[in-house]
């Protein structure tokens, strides 16, 4: 028999039971469905499944199961870890179509959307019933909130309220066989036996597939003021994060660090303007929320006022309007303008225990000095996090030296005590250095998890395990 007539049996079946548009193959899988944002070369997958809804996911997944067949999830395909990226042969199973808020209890202040609803659809419908999301991140108009609980992202304004785990109160999870457990909790307290929520939360699609998450809101932040300080080092930076906690409480919403380097960049060829006459070591931009009523902006300002005099600023800048705050913030988003540079990043979302955070610096700019002196670099982040952000700009041409510099910086983080991973993923592009991280029986019960929940191994196959 002639292989290219030979009837695929499962496509068939998928087609099926996805009815038309459901399922495309060859020529008809979109680009997007062929990577992720880490930057490898696209690769189409076997097919692309595109259920409308959970009846749909567990057709696919119960098809697949039964024919022992790879399936990639995907959602926004913003992810950095080469987590959703297929591999050949995989079908990839898309969430896009899984998408709408479907409903907002203002009395619980929780929302319930569909997995592949945009973040910043769901945050506009909190918005809309007074209220916030506790989740943000740069790809929010792209990234789906399904992905984000899959991935337990992280982003500014983890400080305040958590990562994505510490917003969700719900989920409804389709197991690889096609069992659907549904368990949108919306009551803050619910100790009804093991929580197996918790256990899809950042499993990166390897355990189960997200199609609906119960998120609780928060009240929305008023009187938020915006400033970027100006701090000789790490050091000064930390007693300041410490100084605003004990002044603001929990106004604090934002403590973004960034270092010379990174400012060297968007001041020079990304053409911002420099904020200080005297261009310091480490400026972090800080929000905080005085709340209602007159005289925020006079309080926040006595408050930096005060940090001055002490010397634990070396200089401020306040916003005093909104525009002056999209100033403020576009040195921080400049790394979303890397692209103009000619270059490709070497992405690095690495924690640092907060004491070692200067060592941390040091150690990276000692790195770039010994083996990539020529490259531009960003080092940023979330300092109250614990999480830096390392970008190494080489040239497109030279990626190959993409494995010297992984291993040269996770080295650090090992020695620091660190994590490989502070928001983004495991997925495939950090698989290799997760034992730096994780202890050997760490690693057996993940497998463990791994088998017991997935035994045919069909689900993200070689993403955060080998
Ligand atoms: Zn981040």
């Amino acid at each position: 028999m002639n292989v290219a007539t030979t009837p695929d049996r499962l496509l068939e079946a998928l087609a099926g039971a996805l009815g038309p548009a459901g399922l495309r193959t060859g020529a008809e899988i979109a680009a997007r469905n062929c990577a992720d944002a880490y930057g490898a070369a696209p690769t189409p997958p076997r097919a692309v499944a595109l259920p409308r809804d959970t009846k749909g996911v567990s057709a696919v997944l119960r098809l697949c199961n039964a024919a022992g067949a790879p399936v990639v999830v995907q959602g926004g395909m913003t992810g950095l870890a080469m987590g959703a990226h297929p591999e050949p042969g995989e079908i990839a199973l898309s969430l896009e179509r899984m998408s709408g808020v479907e409903e907002v209890d203002r009395a619980a202040s929780t929302l319930t959307a569909l997995a592949g609803t945009p973040l910043e659809q769901v945050q506009q419908a909190a918005a809309e019933a007074g209220l916030m999301c506790g989740i943000d991140l740069g790809a929010r108009g792209s990234c789906s909130i399904g992905g984000n609980v899959a991935t337990n992202a992280g982003g500014n304004q983890v400080l305040r309220y958590g990562m994505a785990r510490r917003n969700v109160l719900g989920l409804e999870v389709v197991q690889p066989d096609g069992t659907v457990l549904r368990g949108l909790n919306k009551m803050l307290k619910n100790n009804a036996g093991y929580d197996w929520t918790q256990l899809y939360i950042g499993s990166e699609g390897t355990l189960g597939v997200i199609t609906r998450v119960v998120l609780g809101l928060h009240p929305r932040p008023e009187g938020v003021q915006t400033a970027l300080c100006a701090v000789p080092d790490a050091a000064s930076a930390l007693e300041l994060l410490g100084r605003l906690e004990r002044r603001f409480g929990a106004g604090l919403q934002v403590f973004e660090a960034m270092w010379s380097e990174f400012l060297d960049l968007a001041t020079g060829p990304l053409g911002l303007s420099r904020p200080f006459a005297e261009p310091p070591d480490l400026a972090v931009l800080v929000e905080v929320a005085m709340g209602p009523g007159e005289g925020a902006t006079e309080a926040f300002a006595e408050g930096l006022g005060a940090l001055l005099e002490e010397g634990v600023l070396a200089d401020a800048v306040l916003a005093q309007s909104e525009q002056d705050r999209a100033r403020l913030w576009a040195y921080r988003e400049s790394p979303y303008e890397y692209g103009q540079l000619g270059r490709v990043g070497v992405n690095f979302d690495i924690s640092i225990p907060r004491a070692r955070m200067a060592e941390a610096v040091t150690g990276l700019r000692e790195l770039r000095a010994a083996h990539w002196p020529g490259d531009p670099c960003g080092i940023f982040g979330h300092l109250a996090d614990s999480n830096l952000h390392y970008i190494a700009l080489i040239p497109p041409d030279e990626k190959n030296r993409q494995g010297s510099i992984d291993a040269a910086v996770y080295g650090l983080v090992r020695d620091l005590g660190g994590s490989v991973s502070a928001e983004h993923g495991i997925g495939k592009g950090k698989r290799d250095w997760l034992h730096y991280t994780r202890t050997p029986e760490e690693l057996a019960l993940m497998r463990q998890l791994k088998a017991a929940l997935d035994p045919k191994g069909i689900l993200n196959p070689g993403r955060v395990l080998r």
